[in-house]
């Protein structure tokens, strides 16, 4: 047996026989022709039947898989149309007399360079789209069949890497999972994957595919693990462990669709709490009741150089389509302590995690948090966004943070950009001075988010990244648990709703408790939705005499 770790997109148990899929190879000669004119028809024509060929597999897609999939092929249809594109070709055609499938072999090449060296990620990540678009192109001049993979049976697909259209052409019934050597999250693999529901490991490093092919295979993608040629005791345990999760997860399907509320009938909200566009999926499939946290950093953090305005408009807009009118709560950069990226130049701090981060940071350096801020009021005007400000210790921070807010409203309207009418104005409350003055800050902002990690780190002073007082912090300690108690008092006596978005909401043995103390909400790990409604919907509320007393017990009050 040999087993090979990589990084897992999709969890699940696949078994199949390994198909290793290799793109064949398309030779590109430069030729000599003599007539440009005729060789530019040959090229328009066989652009045309490319841009024809991707807006059928776009239909496909959308029909088979959803829209925000299909849109790749979208985007490969501008690609080609592209007027940099047409030049570039057209330049090497008439002015170099090169061939058809060389100018545009060059141009694709060019093209893709100059992306690669892009301010942003995701330009970068079309230059996989450019290719696969141009080699669209030169097989339709050589008369060569786009590549169909056939599956006789239903494979694990391995490859280097996958191109979009290869893995949206894939027959969806044949393939059990998907493994490639490269890859990233964010790759559209990973993205079809998820959505496609399949088990699948990315970044498998440096294997032989060719000796993988044919040979028998168990991928486990709750551990971002392939099996080949497991061996029986391999195979019984990944079987024990697919029957544990099979049964959990049908006993949790049953919840979806339901309303969320306790025995007694008091509703209570779950969000999901996700990095970025990549977790999307895994919120909507755990039928999560919108976005509780978007740890908007993280996009900054996955890159050298800053995100435009266009690329968070892009990932926020797409947050709160996709959420279909559910609420999406998108978190202002919490840069700084153990988050930083080198372009950002923090100096060097003695204790980050108490220095220059979060909103402190957004309010020194306001031309970075307005064009986020800008992206977030754009997006808010195609769902519903609520914007929520990290780290806060003082009210005054959310007089300034409302300033510039307007600011960037004024600048909106100045230039006839439309922004949603009611955008909620929320406030972590991380900091032990955030809870003491919660009945201050509740009368400033709409809704109160408890992120636990840091209260918890700043309450106990434990340093949340340090490994060896993991089991020193008790999960319930009673200072964060009267903590979150005054919160929920302030907050409810000035009308707005708190929510718990750090890991303590997602504590099962604390679900009780947190709902006697009447919290209104609870963001989680998109996984963990399922399990928090199953618990909701098994308390009962009404006892006023036991909830009093879970309290006094509890929080020994
Ligand atoms: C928290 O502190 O609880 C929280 C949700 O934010 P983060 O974990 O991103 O600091
Ligand atoms: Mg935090």
């Amino acid at each position: 047996m040999v087993t090979l770790k990589g990084r897992s997109v999709y969890g699940g148990i696949a078994r199949g026989v390994i198909s290793v899929y290799q793109r064949d190879r398309i030779n590109i000669n430069r030729r000599k022709i003599k007539d440009p004119e005729k060789e530019w028809r040959r090229y328009t024509d066989a652009k045309d039947s490319a841009v024809e060929a991707l807006r059928a597999l776009r239909d496909r897609t959308a029909e088979e898989i959803g829209e925000t999939d299909a849109d790749i092929f979208y985007i490969q249809q501008l690609i080609l149309s592209d007027s940099q594109y047409e030049t570039g070709v057209k330049t090497l055609i008439f002015d170099e007399k090169c061939n058809a499938e060389y100018a545009v072999a060059k141009t694709s090449q060019m093209l893709a360079e100059m992306m690669r060296q892009g301010d942003s990620d995701y330009i970068r990540e079309r230059c996989t789209d450019v290719h696969d678009a141009s080699e669209r192109i030169i097989r339709q001049l050589q008369n060569l069949s786009v590549k169909e993979f056939v599956l006789e049976e239903v494979s694990i697909i391995c490859a280097d890497d996958l191109l979009p259209s290869e893995t949206a052409s894939l027959d969806k019934s044949k393939v059990a999972a998907f493994c490639t050597r490269g890859g990233s999250t964010n790759s559209h693999t990973a993205i079809l994957a998820r959505t496609m529901n399949i088990p699948a490991l990315i970044g498998l490093g440096d294997v032989k595919m060719d000796e993988l092919d044919g040979k028998y295979a168990i991928v486990d993608g709750y551990d971002g693990v392939i099996y080949i040629e497991p061996d029986n005791e391999t195979i019984r345990n990944v079987a024990r462990r697919e029957e544990e999760e099979g049964r959990k997860h049908e006993l949790l399907q049953r919840l979806k669709g339901r309303r969320n509320v306790t025995r007694d009938g008091k509703e209570i909200e779950v969000y999901a709490n996700i990095g970025g566009l990549a977790d999307l999926g895994s919120a909507i499939e755990n039928d999560a009741g919108g976005i509780g946290l978007l740890r908007s950093e993280f996009l900054y953090l996955q890159r050298d150089s800053f995100p435009d305005e266009e690329e968070l408009f892009y990932n926020y807009r797409r947050v709160v389509e996709e959420m279909g009118g559910k609420r999406v709560v998108i978190r202002t950069l919490d840069i700084g302590a153990d988050k930083t990226a080198d372009y950002f130049e923090l100096d060097k701090e003695e204790n980050p995690a108490l220095g220059m981060r979060a909103v402190r940071l957004c309010l020194r350096r306001q031309d970075i948090f307005k064009t986020q801020l800008r992206a977030m009021l754009r997006a808010s005007a195609y769902g519903k966004l609520s914007i929520l400000i990290p780290m806060i210790i003082d009210v005054d921070e959310v007089y300034r943070v409302k300033d510039v807010i307007h600011k960037c409203k004024d600048e909106l309207i100045s230039k006839h950009i439309p922004f949603g009418e009611n955008v909620e104005l929320g406030v972590m409350i991380e900091t032990p001075a955030a809870v003491m003055i919660s009945d201050i800050l509740a009368r400033e902002v709409d809704f109160f988010s408890i992120g636990t990690n840091d209260l918890e780190q700043y309450t106990l002073a434990i340093d949340r990244q340090n490994p060896n007082y993991e089991n020193v912090v008790p999960p319930n300690h009673l200072a964060v648990l009267r903590m979150i108690k005054l919160v929920v008092d302030n907050a409810h006596s000035h009308g707005i709703k708190v929510c718990i978005c750090g890991e303590m909401g997602a504590d099962l043995s604390l679900t009780e408790i947190l709902l006697d103390m009447q919290l209104d909400a609870l963001s989680v790990a998109p996984p963990q939705v399922l399990p928090i409604r199953r618990m909701i919907r098994s308390l009962n509320l009404s006892d006023r005499r036991q909830v009093r007393s879970n309290i006094q017990r509890v929080l020994h009050y």
